[in-house]
């Protein structure tokens, strides 16, 4: 068997039979059928080899994060996945790796009930795009641009985790090991938070996934929703191994800046807080409003009780 016939093998996963994939893998197109009253949700990500992850880390966890990226971009407009279609080139042909990068990414596919619709192979520098396919009705699609004047800002889970580990992984941040291993699960293999964002559907007025870091993510909403945000840096959640670090200013750039937690942020009206809450601890995520948003441009902080002009000092600066 010819080398990229055996890469495709390992790529080309049975993850079941979806009844709306008329044809997967195997044909020069996918053929595919979008259920009544639904609207498709596409987003594509590349991940290149130490730039978006760790070249020699476990295949199988490139394989898992790989999906878990672009699927949390479906889950940010509520979206439901179905498919994905996966290119990836890479240097040299290696079948223990490419076991455990099949290990990782049926793993992850059986998690989510998608299915691997087509995709590409060839020969170059290590990198992964895939383009993820999911349902939403067309009503309840969650945009970055509906955020109002008085709505709270929400995260579903504790941030600062992943960008954490990533600094464990590179002897950047000196942890006990049990610490390490705790932040670093969340930066190999996040999980996205797919049925919060269906949850959210019809409640949020506005939504995005974290993957830059809350600042950064939480600018497009205020940029886009042509609105100011005031987070509170008290109300920021952390998880125990993040509280466990001693110096605060590496938390918190970790938290405001780090990137890759892959929790939703948005936002919501007050007097659907409690409503909100609820919808989500049914799907078993919860809830945390870190800000408000404003009718001030731009995005700011209060620490120390001081409102911090966030875009005047850069976001560098945390
Ligand atoms: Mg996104």
């Amino acid at each position: 068997m010819k080398e990229f016939e055996m890469i495709n093998r390992y790529l080309a996963i049975d993850s079941g039979n979806r009844k709306d994939v008329i044809k997967g893998v195997g044909d020069d197109c996918a053929l595919l059928k979008v259920p009544r009253g639904q609207r498709l949700a596409v987003s594509m990500d590349t991940l290149i080899a130490d730039v978006h992850f760790i070249a020699d880390s476990n295949a199988a966890d490139i394989a898992h994060k790989a999906v878990a990226v672009n699927l949390s971009d479906l889950a940010a407009c509520g979206a439901e996945p179905a498919w994905i279609t996966l290119s990836i080139s890479m240097p040299e042909f290696n079948e223990e790796w490419l076991a455990s990068f099949n290990k990782g990414l049926k793993r992850i596919v059986e998690f989510f009930g998608i299915q691997i619709i087509g995709g590409d192979t060839c020969r170059g520098p290590l990198s992964i795009t895939i383009q993820a396919h999911g349902f939403v009705p067309e009503a309840v699609f969650n945009t970055r641009s509906g955020a109002q004047v008085g709505e709270l800002v929400c995260v579903t889970g504790p941030l600062g985790d992943a960008a954490l580990g990533l600094m464990a992984a590179k002897n950047e941040l000196v942890v006990p090991p049990s610490i390490a291993s705790q932040l670093l699960k969340k930066y190999y293999t996040p999980y996205p938070r797919i049925a919060a964002g269906i949850a959210l559907r019809g409640r949020a007025t506005s939504g995005i996934d974290i993957s830059d870091g809350l600042l950064a993510d939480v600018s497009h909403i205020s940029g886009q929703s042509e609105v100011g945000v005031l987070l509170n840096w008290e109300d920021i959640p952390l998880s125990d191994a993040a509280k466990s670090i001693d110096d605060e200013e590496i938390v918190m750039k970790a938290a405001l800046s780090g990137g890759d937690d892959y929790e939703l942020c948005f936002t919501v009206r007050e007097s659907e807080l409690e409503a909100t809450r609820l919808a989500l601890e049914t799907v078993g995520t919860e809830c945390f409003p870190v800000g408000r948003v404003t009718g001030k441009a731009g995005v700011r902080l209060m620490y120390n009780k001081e409102e911090l002009e966030l875009e005047h000092m850069g976001y560098q600066h945390f």
